[in-house]
This record gives structure tokens, sequence and C-alpha cells, in this order.
């Protein structure tokens, strides 16, 4: 499937019609209090977008988990309320997802008016894909447009199923990630460069496996460095291991040497002898790390060699820290890492929670091309998983 001929807000007509924008408005909050409204900020390039266009919008979006039937501990009001403040008019929200409110609202709406529906996973059929409640949503609007990237994985009924009913287009947000992943991994500007780590390889597989076939080199650093060294032989101490993985390991080692891609691991590290900011630490080399310590970060000859080896790429996608950035003395190589990709002027994604957290704490942020939004939708993406939430979108003609 190529996600890069979807249809975008732009090549859709919406002036004076309803249109049904399924928003990611999953916002971080404490005692009903909004901690962060990044994700709602985020959100108002399409919202203001659809207004000036003199459409009639109702957003929606899930908000936490509530078990299928109201409760207000869930409920959007304060991101109603959020959102009023943002645009500098009233958003008005309905008292439920598809009845009777949301009908009168949406009924009342004039050009360039906003509502919002109560969280969608009030409704037990959301996260079902109901088509019964598909047809529900698709009932107030004429359009339905997706910009809920971090939820574009699932095949819900307001992020897919209601696509079935409606004419349909992606909002700025997604656009942009289809712009950048679904662009490097489908036309990427060359040589494209992969840096995975992170703890894991388990979490890890399904990307390591995609990239290795759509890249001209993978660089591998993190935890899950240590995976790829037992599975050579080395000794690797206390190191992160998935043990159940080696063979996968050995696996992937192979099929870069069959296709022929340099596949990188660390030629040195920073090792400690306990998961502790306390503990003593040293630099050594790959092939003699002692028992008892365990690898935290790469080291500096691999930082320089990563550094190097990104000189000339024409495209990088990085998921996952060198090392374990929570601890200052093994935050270097990620530093390293993100300085080195900062200075070339290859297109830059960063793919992934973790990885995107760290890029940002370190302050590299706006360094880069950019910084995916969706965790879980970024490494499916990233793995050349279909995303629904991407794929039941119409077509540009
Ligand atoms: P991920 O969610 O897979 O991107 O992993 C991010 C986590 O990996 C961070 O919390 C890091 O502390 C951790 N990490 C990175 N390198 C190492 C390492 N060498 N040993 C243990 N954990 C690591």
């Amino acid at each position: 499937m190529s996600t890069l001929n979807k249809k975008t807000v732009e090549d859709i007509e919406v002036k004076g019609k309803k249109v049904l924008v399924r928003c990611d408005f999953n916002v971080k909050m404490e005692n009903g209090v909004i901690t962060s409204d990044k994700r709602i900020v985020a959100s108002l390039p399409t919202i203001k977008y659809l207004i000036d266009q003199g459409a009639k919008l109702i957003l929606c979006s899930h908000l936490g988990r509530p078990k299928g039937a109201f409760d207000p501990e869930f409920s959007m009001a304060p991101v109603a309320a959020r959102l009023s403040e943002l645009l500098g008019k009233e958003v008005k929200l309905a008292s439920d997802v598809v009845g009777e409110s949301a009908q009168a609202l949406a009924a009342e709406l004039q050009d360039g008016d906003v509502m919002l529906l109560e969280n969608v996973r009030f409704e037990p059929g959301e996260t079902k894909n109901d088509p019964e409640l598909s047809k529900k949503f698709a009932s107030l609007a004429e359009v339905y447009v997706n910009d809920a990237f971090g939820s574009a994985h699932r095949a819900h009924s307001s992020t897919t199923g209601v696509a079935d009913y409606l004419p349909s287009a992606v909002g700025y947000l997604i656009q942009k990630e289809i712009q950048f992943i679904g662009g490097a991994l489908e036309d990427p500007k060359r040589p494209l460069v992969a840096i995975l780590g992170g703890a894991k390889v388990s979490d890890k597989i399904g990307v390591i496996n995609n990239l290795l076939e759509k890249c001209d080199k993978l660089i591998i650093g993190g935890g899950m460095a240590y995976t790829f060294f037992a599975a050579q032989g080395l000794n690797v101490g206390n190191s992160l291991v998935d043990t159940e993985n080696i063979e996968n390991a050995k696996g992937m080692m192979q099929k870069a040497k069959d296709l022929n891609k340099p596949f990188l691991l660390p030629v040195d590290n920073m090792i400690a002898t306990k998961y502790d900011v306390t503990a003593p630490y040293m630099t050594i080399y790959s092939d003699s790390i002692p028992d008892g310590w365990m690898g935290l970060d790469i080291g500096p000859v691999t930082s320089e060699l990563y550094a190097k080896s990104i000189l000339d790429a024409g495209t990088i996608i990085w998921n996952g820290p060198m090392g374990v950035t929570e601890m200052p003395q093994f935050e270097g190589g990620t530093v390293s890492v993100a300085k080195a990709i900062a200075e070339t002027d290859a297109i830059s994604i960063i793919g992934g929670g973790d990885s995107a957290a760290a890029i940002k704490k370190l302050g590299f942020a706006d360094k880069m091309s950019h910084i995916s939004t969706g965790g879980g939708a970024s490494l499916e993406f990233l793995e050349g998983k279909e995303l629904p939430g991407i794929a039941c979108i119409d077509e540009k003609e």
C-alpha cells in the first residue's frame, strides 16, 4: 500500500459542509486538570484551516481508557474549555457521542463553528469498530478527516470504520507523518541510514527486518546491541540480553550480509558494575566486557564512528536511544549521535516515544526534520505494516 497518494484536507471541498475530524486529544490529566495541552496545540493547524474554509467542524477523540460507558473522569469537558481558549471561540461540547445531544448541536452548526463530541470510548462499539456505530458517526457529517496519528494503528469506528460511509482525507498531522515516514520508506533520498537503539530487540524485530530491506546502512546501539554481541559469541557480562532473540539476531546479521548492507555494532562501550547512577563505570572494547559489568552506552570510539558513517546520508531514520539517557554519564552516545545528525544535511526522522522524548530532553528537537507524534503507530509504520487509520482514507484521483 502506498500512503503517499492519500487525500489531504486541501484536496477536499468543505465549505458549508459538516466535517467530522478525528483528533488526538488524549492529553495528560491530573485530577481533571490538563497537565500538557501539547496534543491539542498540535491539532490546531488542521482545525484552523477547516474553520478558514468555512466548514462546520465536529471534532472527536478518545481520552484515557473508559470502559465503554459515560464516566465523568474521562469527559472531554476540559478539552473543550482549552480548545475554546486556544481558538478564541466557543467550542460546544455534546453530552454524548452520537446521541441526541450530538445530533442537535450538529444541526445548529453555522459555517466556521466548532463542536466537540464526548469521549468516543464512551461508546462500547468504538474499539470493536462496530459498523452500526461507524454509521452513526457518519450520519453526523458529510466529510471525514482523520488527524489522530497516535491512534492510526488501531482499527476503531472513529479512526477507520467511519471512512466506509463518507468521503475522507487526512489532516496536516497525519499528512506530515506520511510525508516523512512514508516518504523515507517508499521513496527516500539516498543513502537511507537507519539508527536503532533502545532497550529490547524483541520490540524492534519487525522494524529491523523492514528497515534492513529499505535502508542502505543499519546502525545499532543501546541495550539491544548486547543481544547481537551474544549472538556473535562475545562475553557481555550482565548487559541486557534478550536470550529468546539470539537466533533472530543471528538471522538479522546474516540477512544484512546477504543483502550486502553495512550493519554497524558498537566497537566500544561505557560499562558499569550496576544499573545505578553511583556505580563505578569505564570504557571498554566490545570484545573485552568483563564478567560482573554491564554495557549502558556506546563508547566514544563508536560515537565518532557512527557520526562519520552518517555524514553522507540523504535520509536518517532514528528510533531508540544509544544508551541509558536517564543517567548523565550514559547519555553521551545519544548526544553525539543527535549532534552528528543535526550537522548533516540529511532529512532526519525520529520515530517512537522514547527516542522523541530523549531528543527533546537533550535539546535537539528543532534540529530534526520530523519527530513523529505517535509511539506505537510510528513503530508499526516503520515495520511496514498497514495503518488502518491511513489505509481507510480516499486516494487522490
Ligand atoms: P525503547 O523504548 O526501546 O526505545 O528503549 C528506551 C530505553 O532503553 C530507555 O529507557 C533507555 O534507558 C534504555 N536503554 C538504552 N540503552 C540501554 C542499555 N545499554 N542497557 C539498558 N537499557 C538501555
